[in-house]
């Protein structure tokens, strides 16, 4: 695995330093918020899209995943006051499953300032296992950097194929999985989410939060 992010990038290539971080986000909580503005920060990146999965094809069939127009409210909800982050809609426009080679293609067809520019894409250590299975994975490389950041547990092998870009942030143990089976069971949310995505799970009633919960 290539380590140094300074090495291995050209920090004066000229466009834009865009970040790419895919996923669920069901629901969107503090480690995907760190993990961003930390990659932001360590990699001079412009900007970093949270692109919501419309069909997340690796989860299809495991379980019961929330509308996909739900989890966008969220996590448009989670980036609002922080600078640089935004929430991407790609993947639903697309509808179908959802491929990141897909999704950077259209992100530079569709957006005349994305034309010129570097893109990033950021997975946690758990996805960055799957990339060489994603759908056309040596095309994926050519149209992006890797950026791995590590999450808590037994560290990950990752494929030697790839010139990894990684990235130290802090290592939150919080998965929207855990906060799943909080709201069924009670236990407490607080500062594993934001404020802004409780008031979206609140208003829309998603996770069968109880009503009057305090979450
Ligand atoms: P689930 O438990 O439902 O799989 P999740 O918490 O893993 O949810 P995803 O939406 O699956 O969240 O993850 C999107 C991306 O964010 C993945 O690349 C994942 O590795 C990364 N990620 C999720 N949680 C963290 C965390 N606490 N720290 C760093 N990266 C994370
Ligand atoms: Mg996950």
């Amino acid at each position: 695995m290539t380590i140094s992010p300074s090495a291995s990038i050209d920090q004066n290539a000229p466009g834009l330093r865009i970040g790419l971080f895919g996923g669920t986000f069901d629901p969107p909580h503090v480690g995907h918020l760190v993990t961003a503005v930390n990659v932001m920060h360590a990699l001079k990146l412009d900007q970093v899209i949270l692109m919501v999965a419309n069909v997340p094809w690796q989860k299809e069939g495991s379980r019961a995943i929330t509308p996909v127009q739900d989890r966008f409210a969220m996590v448009e909800a989670a980036v609002a006051a922080v600078p640089g982050l935004v929430v991407g809609d790609t993947e639903i426009h697309t509808g179908g499953p959802s491929y990141t080679v897909d999704t950077l293609r259209s992100l530079r067809l569709q957006n005349p300032e994305y034309v010129n520019a570097t893109f990033f894409t950021i997975v946690g250590d758990d996805a960055a296992a799957g990339v060489p299975t994603w759908e056309r994975f040596q095309e994926l490389t050519e149209l992006t950097r890797l950026v791995v950041v590590d999450r808590p547990g037994a560290p990950v092998a990752l494929s030697t194929d790839i010139d990894w870009i990684r990235v130290e942030v802090p290592r939150l143990d919080v998965s929207s999985t855990d906060l799943r089976s909080r709201f069924t069971d009670g236990r407490p949310l607080d500062y594993l989410i934001t404020q802004p995505v409780l008031g979206v799970i609140r208003e829309r009633s998603l996770y069968s939060l109880p009503i009057g919960a305090q979450a």
